[in-house]
C-alpha cells in the first residue's frame, strides 16, 4: 500500500510521459514502476532537501538543484522569476524551456563537469542570462554520495544594455566626426585641384571648412566634457557656489546670440543668494546649453524667460528650480522622454544647421545627476518648452 506522501507525489500519466522523455535525453532508462518514490527517498534524505532549499534560499542568484533524474530538488525565489514552471518533485525538463540550458544540464550529468552557457528570453522582455550547470556529489548520511546537479543564474542584460550603448555611442559618435570630416577632405582636394586660381570659390570654401571644422572641436569637447563629468558621477560637488551670479554670466554670455536671433531673455531671481554645493563651470556649461537651445530652437517665439525660485522637492526639502522657457515651436510629446539621450535629435538637419552636436541635453542631464539633481522638460508643441534645472540646497538656505 502506498502511504499518504507517496500517494500524493504519484506520477501523472503526462509527468511520467515527460520523465521518460527526460530520462532518454540524459541517456538513462525509466526505473521500474513505483519504484522512482522509494529510489527518490533513498537518493536524497527529507532533511538534506530542506538544507539545499535554506541553503539556495540565501543566494541572491537564481539557483536550481536537481537530483540525477533531472527531478526538481530545490529552488529559490529567484529562480521562479526566470522559470514560473518550476515544480518540486516534477522533472525540469516541463519547466525549462531553453534547449542550451537542456543541452548543458545533459552535457553536465554526462561528463560530470561543470557547463557554462548564455541564453536569450524574448518573453516577457527581452533579458540575457548565463547559467553555470555543476555537478555535485553529495555525502548521505549513511556514508554514500548523491550526486546533484547545482544550477545558478545570472542575469547578463544591464551588462548587454551597457555593451549595446558603448557600441551605438561608438558609432554615432564615429559618425557625427565622419560628415565634417568628408567635408574638408571634399574641399581641400577641390582647392588643390579645380578651384586653385579661383579666389572667390577660395574664399568661400574655407569658410565653409572653417564651419566644419569648429563643428568637430565642439563635438570633441562636448565628448571630453561628457566622458569627464560621468568619471566624477559618484563624487558629490563639495564647493559652496552661489547660482544668481552663474545666471547672470550666463545671460551676458549670450547676449550677442540673443540679439542675433531677435530674442529677448528676461531673468527673475530671488533677492537672496541662492547657495548649493556644486561645480561652478559644470553649472555654467549646463545653464548656457539650456538658454543657447532656447535661442537657437526657439527663436521664433521672441522671448526666453529665466526663472529661479526657491522650492521644495517631492519629499519636502529644500531646492532651487532655474526654468528656461521660450516661446518657440515646441517639442511634440513622443521625443521628451528621449531627449536628454546622447546624439538624440528631433530634426537632425535643423541641429546641425544650428551647430548642434546632440550631446547638450546629455551632459545638462549629467551635471544635475552629479548635483544630486534632476532636469524635467515639459511643452505644449506650438507654444514653447520649459527646461527646468532642480538643484538641492544646501541645508538651512
Ligand atoms: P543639439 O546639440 O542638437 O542642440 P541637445 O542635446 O542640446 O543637442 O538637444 C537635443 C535636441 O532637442 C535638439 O536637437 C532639438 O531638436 C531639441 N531641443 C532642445 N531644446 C529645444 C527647445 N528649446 N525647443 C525645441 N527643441 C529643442
Amino acid at each position: 500500500m502506498a502511504t499518504n506522501d507517496e500517494r500524493r507525489s504519484l506520477p501523472t500519466p503526462l509527468v511520467i510521459r515527460l520523465r521518460s522523455a527526460w530520462l532518454a535525453l540524459l541517456g538513462r532508462t525509466e526505473p521500474p514502476a513505483g519504484a522512482g518514490v522509494t529510489a527518490a527517498k533513498r537518493m536524497l534524505a527529507q532533511p538534506q532537501a530542506l538544507l539545499i532549499e535554506q541553503l539556495i534560499g540565501g543566494l541572491p542568484a537564481a539557483a536550481i538543484v536537481l537530483d540525477r533524474e533531472g527531478r526538481v530538488i530545490a529552488f529559490n525565489e529567484a529562480a521562479a522569476t526566470i522559470t514560473p514552471a518550476l515544480r518540486r518533485g516534477e522533472p525540469a525538463l516541463i519547466a525549462l524551456r531553453m534547449p542550451e540550458l537542456v543541452d548543458a544540464i545533459r552535457r553536465a550529468t554526462k561528463r560530470h563537469e561543470p557547463q557554462r552557457v548564455e541564453f536569450f528570453e524574448r518573453v516577457p522582455l527581452d533579458r540575457w542570462f548565463e547559467a553555470f550547470v555543476t555537478p555535485v556529489p553529495l555525502s548521505t548520511a549513511g556514508g554514500g554520495t548523491v550526486d546533484i546537479l547545482l544550477m545558478t543564474f545570472n542575469d547578463l542584460t544591464p551588462l548587454r544594455r551597457v555593451e549595446e550603448m558603448r557600441a551605438d555611442f561608438i558609432a554615432n559618435a564615429s559618425h557625427e566626426l565622419r560628415t565634417p570630416l568628408a567635408a574638408l577632405l571634399g574641399f581641400i582636394e577641390t582647392l588643390q585641384g579645380p578651384a586653385r586660381e579661383d579666389p572667390v570659390a577660395r574664399d568661400k570654401f574655407l569658410g565653409i571648412m572653417q564651419g566644419q571644422a569648429t563643428r568637430m572641436a565642439r563635438l570633441i569637447d562636448d565628448l571630453l566634457s561628457l566622458s569627464r563629468i560621468e568619471l566624477n558621477a559618484h563624487l558629490q560637488p563639495s564647493t559652496s557656489v552661489d547660482l544668481a551670479p552663474i545666471v547672470r554670466q550666463v545671460v551676458d554670455g549670450l547676449q550677442m546670440l540673443a540679439r542675433d536671433r531677435g530674442v529677448e531673455i528676461k531673468v527673475v531671481l530671488p533677492s537672496d543668494a541662492l547657495m548649493i554645493l556644486g561645480n561652478r563651470d559644470e553649472l555654467f556649461r549646463a545653464l548656457e546649453n539650456l538658454v543657447e537651445n532656447a535661442l537657437k530652437y526657439g527663436a521664433a517665439g521672441k522671448r526666453v524667460d529665466i526663472t529661479v525660485v526657491h522650492a521644495q522637492t517631492r519629499v519636502g526639502l529644500p531646492e532651487a528650480r532655474v526654468a528656461v522657457r521660450d516661446y518657440g515651436p515646441g517639442i511634440a510629446p513622443e521625443h521628451l522622454p528621449r531627449l536628454t539621450e546622447r546624439f538624440y535629435r528631433v530634426d537632425v538637419t535643423d541641429s546641425r544647421a544650428q551647430g548642434g552636436t546632440g550631446l547638450g541635453l546629455a551632459l545638462v542631464k549629467h551635471v544635475l545627476n552629479r548635483h544630486g539633481g534632476r532636469l524635467t522638460i515639459e511643452s505644449t508643441p506650438g507654444e514653447g518648452a520649459t527646461f527646468t534645472m532642480h538643484i538641492p540646497l544646501r541645508a538651512g538656505e
